[in-house]
């Protein structure tokens, strides 16, 4: 099906690039197009596979009845001028994804993780309990190896398991891939400027559910209603978390409304890390693999990186960071994970963002260290608000201030509840700058 095409890949980056190679030697004319220059080794690998790569932010100019597909990198937004052209001139679009999916392996069983929030916990928290009961998975998708690159390098073994983290982003352009599990964490409005709209946005997450009969298998959170209005009439057999059966308490997760798990014996913080660790639970019954792998991950499993990711415990003080929170929501996740004494770093690019909707959890904060360019918006809310608020520019003399104040049984949290690109490239610098400061300096 993908063989002596004309093929039109939009965007190189690693999923392009590995979707070129993948399509290579099957008598395909392949063109690859992105806006930014790319790395020149693989440009000339790709050259020696007969493969063209054309930099231009126009690659609609070089569209023309003549191609028979498009594969879209899921970054591009479905609205790009040379999608338009390739839908008039009904030309497919595909992403590199539903490509890889027709090469699989026999008897690959797939287990596909979706949602709004949760999905990269999700899955590491599948990968690493799959593994530790000593199956063979592949990890893959949106948290890290495009499928295609996975098929490349013959890594994925008939009659194992294939888990990936799937975007809508990924979803959006998919026409025959299939997964034999899926699970859907969370539903909310997000990603809008993507979709244009929620019900659009929803209707592109259902893909999860393509071609389901019921054999197949959707795993879903019973307290998110729109996950279940959306999936009301999907073909598979459904199972659930946060209903009657499988739900969590202050003290433990209960499966069949049996004790599974103390939630002392995790170590992940936050009761949508509970929710996350209720659809591994639910998972791993379905797969008949013991709970057991999964107390024995949890007992040692800090978090993704980034994630309410526990750092250190010193003189009695916890250390979270949680520079993945580029929003007050997100802020509102971690703070509703400790009852009291937290002291916040918060702050960072000024974006003119509100951040009433904290007030309800300001008496679990003892202070908040504003940072960043939007310091003084936060410095002013809190005033008004009658917290305690030390301003600082950088966010090393704001945590420096907190290890000073904390007391023993306190929290220092880094949820910054804002972008970091005032002053870092990416989230990840300023998480992994916090907790260099905390492993080297404390
Ligand atoms: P995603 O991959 O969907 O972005 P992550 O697992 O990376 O999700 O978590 C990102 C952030 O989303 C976390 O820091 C936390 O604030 C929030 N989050 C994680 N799991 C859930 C959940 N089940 N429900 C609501 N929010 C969640």
């Amino acid at each position: 099906m993908y063989e002596n095409k004309k093929i039109l890949i939009l965007g190189m980056a690693r999923s392009g690039y590995a979707a070129s190679i993948l399509l290579s030697n099957k008598n395909n004319e392949i063109i690859v197009t992105d806006s930014k220059d790319q790395d020149e080794t693989k440009i000339k690998e790709l050259e020696t596979l007969n493969i063209k790569f054309l930099k231009t932010s126009t690659p609609e100019d070089i569209l023309d009845e003549s191609f028979d597909l498009i594969i879209k990198n899921p970054a591009v937004f479905p609205s790009h001028p040379c999608i338009i052209k390739g839908n008039n001139l009904d030309i497919p679009v595909v992403n590199e994804m539903e490509v890889a999916y027709h090469f699989l392996p026999q008897n690959v069983k797939i287990i596909g993780v979706t949602g709004s929030n949760g999905k990269t916990t999700t899955t590491t928290l599948i990968y690493e309990t799959l593994k530790k009961a000593h199956e063979e998975v592949t990890l893959g998708g949106n948290i890290g190896t495009p499928l295609s690159e996975l098929i490349n390098k013959n890594l994925i073994k008939p009659n194992s398991y294939l888990l990936l983290e799937i975007s809508d982003h990924q979803l959006m352009d998919f026409h025959d891939f299939k997964t034999d599990i899926s699970i859907l964490t969370n539903l909310c409005p997000t990603h809008l400027d993507y979709h244009g709209s929620y019900e659009t946005y929803k209707n592109v997450k259902k893909k999860i559910f393509n071609h389901h009969d019921n054999k197949d298998i959707a795993i879903l959170n019973t307290k998110n209603p729109d996950s279940i209005d959306l999936t009301k009439d999907i073909q598979s057999t459904k199972y659930y978390f946060n209903d009657a059966y499988n739900y969590y308490t202050d003290t433990a997760i209960f499966i069949n409304k049996e004790e599974v798990l103390k939630t002392k014996d995790i170590i992940l913080k936050g009761e949508h890390n509970y929710e996350n660790i209720l659809a591994l639970l639910v998972l791993l019954k379905n797969l008949n693999i013991a709970f057991k792998y999964a107390q024995e991950v949890l007992k040692t499993f800090k978090g993704v990186e980034h994630r309410l990711e526990f750092v250190k415990e010193i003189n009695g003080v916890k250390y979270y960071n949680d520079s993945k929170s580029t929003n007050p929501t997100s802020t509102i996740t971690a703070l509703k994970s400790f009852k009291s004494n937290i002291h916040l770093i918060l702050g960072g690019m000024n974006r003119n963002q509100e951040f009433t909707d904290l007030i309800p959890y300001l008496n679990r904060v003892t202070k908040i260290y504003a940072i960043g360019e939007v310091r003084e918006l936060i410095y002013k809310f809190c005033a008004t608000n009658k917290v305690p608020c030390e301003k600082y520019e950088f966010l090393k003399d704001a945590l420096k201030s907190a290890h000073h104040n904390a007391q023993k049984g306190d929290i220092v949290l880094l949820s910054p509840g804002s972008a970091s690109w005032d002053q870092y490239a990416k989230f990840e610098d300023r998480g992994t700058e916090f907790k260099d400061i905390i492993n080297t300096c404390f």
